[in-house]
């Protein structure tokens, strides 16, 4: 019989649900994700060992210029590899995720496709605040993580450890995890996803050197913590065959995944419940819940590439149920429209095979179908996924031309994938004016993105200047409900607004309470408000969740109010789209709706007479609710030479900055620094002159703070000129 051929094995272990991993690595960044990456990839023979952990002989996970430049991994890269442990073959679909926050919308979307995560920690730095970012992405999706701590050898080497001092170093960083752990986990998670060296759930060594070791995997070999001391003694030839034989880095790791991290069929059961909120009971529920092979078509895009070879859209994703054959026909429900899948795609290492068909529990990509990440991909219409929550929001605009105008058509195509690719970039298209802005999550950002139009896409572009985007909300309630009358004065509709309160935002932000229009009594809603402190009516009484703000409809028994509630819905989410200071748009608010007298014709009642009544009523109110702006912060670990230090305090000082802490490790200084992204225009330039060109920022947190009392005027009239705004244009 003829041997099997390795796309063969990898048709079969597709279909093996219990053998099949799902997996990321996450970190902070530099802590080694990329070695570590490279090395699992080499040794499934997929890259050449030379190639591994060296960065002039290029790395796979490397797929654009500007990131080998900048020594960052920006987009997340979809391999995968056959490991056998025990007895058995297991298929490990592994993505790498980047290291560096301002594109943590990278990370969020890879967390969807996954279920278990590797993630590493450098033994010298310790947990970072990017580790805590990390943790909370993975956990907010239900996913499980195993630890690496990394860059032992520099322990060895470097601060010159005993044994003894390793294996402190090592529990410390364990027990600091696992705090982590209880602190961020859901309560049912608490306790059973805490590391465990006893039992393998974590590993240590060095990507650099091509080792790793657990506490099960020493006994296995009968090794000890001296041994590996005794062997970083040895000469490069010997250590490396040493270390092959003893600890070989892919072998440990990719058992303590198999080992620790659960299969889809595993995950789906209680993933599902936290990442799809339709009817657990309904047969597309129960095939969510179950991974059925044949059961409906249920994938999520998490990633849009274009393939270089066709120039055509690639979608990667995760197929959570049924099965995706080439040809068939399936339906978009964010796009709402269907599409034929021309090719189905799976990764052999870092390559891609054309299957004819592949099923449930898989990360594959697609051909064929044009979806933005986030969409979810069925049969026939169906609850779609929650939608994917990036950390942070972006918080920088900035507009974008062709430098030729006859390419502004060329430009909006190019910039409608960009969107697609990195949806942490949001792109508006003001058609009718021409103007064209891209939001970002800061300056960098930006220009990474603005880079890659140009180099990849081959388009010459103009961008204006970086502009910040800010907050409005309110921080009193309303003294009486003000009135919001229709143009044709038939309508009018009363409202209060209010301050919402910090516990029920919360609650939004961390996807507990989800976003959107509730059609029908929400139980579990319902139960969520009253555990806060909401009465039984309120909760009810709740029609909209919209970025952060919500809509309460408090009038009784109204049936033209009723007839036209969705319109009413529609005015609220204006206003939070562009709120009454200087339309910036708004977060926090409760908005009530009191009272509604409407005609009793509907066609006295249309958009065009509800909509200006909704908003003046809106906007009224919350003038005379003490409205305010609150600006972006961003939270830095700033990382340079000692003798730095005093530069980079008086450059966070003079940006309006504060200085939260600071550190010293050797040679080098670590400032922690809150910062106004107003601020932080020209940032780059500045620390690098600042740090002689050998320092690091990287983004921890971004908040939004009130405005200081003495800029709220200031700011207010800037963006009111620049968007040509004239006085007294409260309802428009
Ligand atoms: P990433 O940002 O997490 O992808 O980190 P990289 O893999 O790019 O590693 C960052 C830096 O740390 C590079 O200079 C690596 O060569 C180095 N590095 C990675 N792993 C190790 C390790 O195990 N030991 C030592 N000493 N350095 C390492």
């Amino acid at each position: 019989m003829a041997e099997e051929t390795k796309l063969e094995r990898m048709k079969r272990l597709s279909l093996k649900q219990t053998n099949i991993r799902n997996i990321a690595t996450s970190a902070h960044i530099h802590h080694g994700k990329t070695a570590l990456t490279d090395n699992l990839l080499a040794a499934s023979g997929y890259m050449s060992s030379k190639a591994a952990g060296s960065l002039e002989e290029g790395m796979a996970t490397w797929l654009h210029a500007d990131e080998q430049e900048r020594l960052m991994t920006v987009d997340a890269a979809n391999v995968s590899m056959v490991h056998t442990y025990g007895e058995q073959e297991y298929l490990i679909n592994l993505i790498d995720t980047p290291g560096h926050v301002d594109f943590g919308g990278n990370v969020t979307r890879a967390m969807r496709a996954i279920d278990g995560t590797i993630v590493l920690v450098c033994a010298s730095e310790g947990i970072m605040p990017q580790t805590e970012t990390v943790i909370k992405q993975a956990l907010r999706e239900r996913v499980k993580p195993v630890l690496f701590i990394n860059k032992v050898d520099r322990l060895i080497n470097e601060l010159l450890m005993t044994p003894e001092q390793i294996q402190q170093r090592i529990s410390e960083i364990i027990i600091e995890f696992n705090i982590l752990i209880e602190q961020i986990a859901e309560p049912e998670f608490k306790q059973k996803w805490k590391v465990n060296a006893a039992d393998g759930g974590v590993a240590f060594g060095s990507a650099r050197e091509n080792w790793a070791l657990s506490v099960p995997f020493m006994k296995k070999k009968n090794v000890s913590f001296k041994d590996i001391l005794t062997i970083s003694k040895l000469s490069v030839q010997e250590q490396q065959d040493w270390f092959w034989k003893n600890a070989p880095l892919y072998e440990v790791l990719l058992d303590m995944a198999i080992k620790h991290l659960p299969n889809p069929l595993e995950a789906q059961k209680y993933r599902i419940p936290k990442i799809w909120k339709g009817e657990l009971e309904s047969e597309f529920g129960k095939d969510l819940l179950t991974c059925n092979p044949a059961g409906k078509v249920a994938f999520i895009i998490t990633r849009v590439m274009m393939d270089q070879k066709s120039g055509r859209e690639v979608s990667a994703g995760r197929l959570y149920s049924g099965t995706i054959k080439e040809g068939m026909t399936v339906y978009l429900n964010n796009a709402k429209q269907s599409q034929r899948v021309a090719q189905v795609l799976m990764y052999q290492g870092v390559k891609t095979e054309i299957l004819e068909q592949v099923s449930a529990g898989n990360v594959f990509a697609l051909m064929g179908v044009t979806g933005s990440a986030g969409e979810t991909i069925t049969d026939a219409p169906e609850q779609p996924f929650e939608e994917l929550k990036h950390i942070f929001e972006p918080v920088i605009t900035k507009s974008i031309s062709p430098l030729k105008p006859q390419d502004l058509s060329k430009l909006v195509e190019v910039l409608k994938k960009v969107g697609k690719e990195d949806p942490s970039v949001k792109i508006e298209i003001h058609e009718e004016t021409g103007e064209t802005l891209m939001h970002g999550m800061g300056e960098l950002h930006l220009e990474i993105i603005e880079n890659r139009i140009k180099t990849e896409k081959n388009v010459e572009v103009k961008t204006g200047p970086p502009i910040v985007v800010y907050r409005e909300t309110v921080l009193k309630t309303t003294p009486e409900a003000m009135e919001g009358k229709s143009p044709n004065k038939h309508n009018k509709l009363y409202f209060i607004v209010e301050p919402l309160e910090p516990h029920v935002r919360e609650l939004i932000k961390n996807g507990e309470i989800s976003e959107g229009r509730i059609k029908k009594k929400d139980l579990a809603l319902r139960d969520t408000l009253v555990e806060v402190g909401y009465d039984n009516d309120t909760a009810f009484a709740i029609k909209d969740i919209y970025k952060g703000s919500i809509f309460i409809d408090e009038t009784r028994g109204n049936i033209q109010l009723s007839e036209s509630i969705q319109l009413v819905i529609d005015g609220f989410e204006q206003v939070i789209d562009a709120g009454p200071l200087a339309r910036e748009p708004c977060f926090g608010v409760k908005v009530r709706l009191i009272d509604a007298k409407l005609h009793e014709d509907a066609i006295h009642r249309g958009p065009a007479q509800m909509y200006p009544a909704v908003r003046e009523g809106i906007k009224l109110a919350m003038m005379n609710a003490n409205p305010v702006m609150f600006e972006p912060v961003q939270t830095y670990l700033l990382e340079g030479p000692l003798e730095s230090m005093g530069e980079i305090s008086k450059l966070v000082m003079n940006k309006r900055g504060n200085i939260i802490e600071s550190s010293q490790e050797g040679s080098q200084c670590a400032i922690k620094a809150r910062i106004p992204v107003a601020e932080m225009i020209g940032w780059s330039s500045a620390f690098r002159s600042a740090t002689g060109g050998r320092g690091d920022f990287s983004l921890i947190d971004q908040t939004f703070e009130k405005v200081p009392a003495e800029l709220q005027e200031k700011i207010i009239s800037q963006l009111r000129i620049r968007k040509k705004l004239t006085e007294g244009q409260v309802g428009a």
